[in-house]
């Protein structure tokens, strides 16, 4: 995907990451604050602050009091490339060269800025235009659409909701391996049991097994409902 308005390579690889994280938190129906980018990409709100200042001045955000930060067209053009690169570079990591889907992301980082267009059509043809990363989240396409499934934090769900992973974070490796070891991968089909009362564990049934996962975790996945929930697993 090329972009018209932007010279290729006339962002530094630290703005690309403030346009993907602003990106990653819209694209969540959530506001993107100083406070919530700082948060997300682990940065004092201080420099959030100069750095948006910064992408305002070059038109690639807005800024606009109680609004949050939002992206100029320019600016989500310029993100949803990077966004582009690193979902299809995580894809090519595991499904062709092996690299569990825990080591993906920190790869993806470093990769994301440096492939060529060529190299990036190369990577989406040999894997078949791939429409959703190794964690779940969709794979911009060329000419820049998303495809994005409604889903809600399982967090949310309640008792006897039976749904299906679509999402998860794809951050915190550790995060990863422990949903890994309990067979949360997007696609698997979900029965919530019931959800412990004053922030306690989510019980699900996995599988036909019962799986209780903190609060935490639970908040890290986003499930849609399922419409054809398997009866095998009934007591
Ligand atoms: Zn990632």
């Amino acid at each position: 995907m090329t972009n018209p308005l932007l010279i290729r390579g006339s962002l530094s690889q630290s703005m690309e990451n403030y346009l993907k994280a602003i990106f990653e938190i819209l694209e969540h129906d959530e506001r993107a604050t100083t406070s919530s980018i700082a948060d997300r990409m682990g940065i004092a709100p201080p420099s959030v602050t100069a750095m948006v200042k910064k992408l305002a001045e070059l038109k690639l955000v807005s800024h606009e009091p109680y609004q949050g930060v939002t992206l100029t067209r320019v600016g989500e053009m310029a993100a949803v490339e990077v966004v582009r690169h690193h979902r299809l570079i995580e894809k090519y990591l595991a499904d062709a060269l092996g690299v569990p889907w825990d080591m993906v992301h920190d790869e993806a980082e470093r990769l994301e800025h440096v492939i060529s267009e060529d190299l990036e059509d190369r990577i989406d043809g040999a894997l078949g235009h791939p429409t959703v990363d190794p964690h779940g989240a969709p794979i911009p396409a060329r000419d820049g659409t998303v495809v994005r499934v409604v889903a809600q934090p399982l967090v949310d769900a309640a008792g006897g909701d039976h749904v299906v992973v679509v999402e998860v974070d794809d951050r915190d490796p550790s995060l990863l391996r422990y949903l890994g070891e309990r067979r949360l991968y997007p696609g698997t089909a979900v029965e919530v049991v019931r959800v412990e009362p004053y922030g306690g564990s989510t019980v699900l049934r996995i599988e036909g097994a019962e799986v209780a996962i903190g609060r935490d975790a639970a908040a890290m996945i986003r499930v849609a409902p399922n419409a054809a929930p398997s009866e095998e697993a009934r007591p």
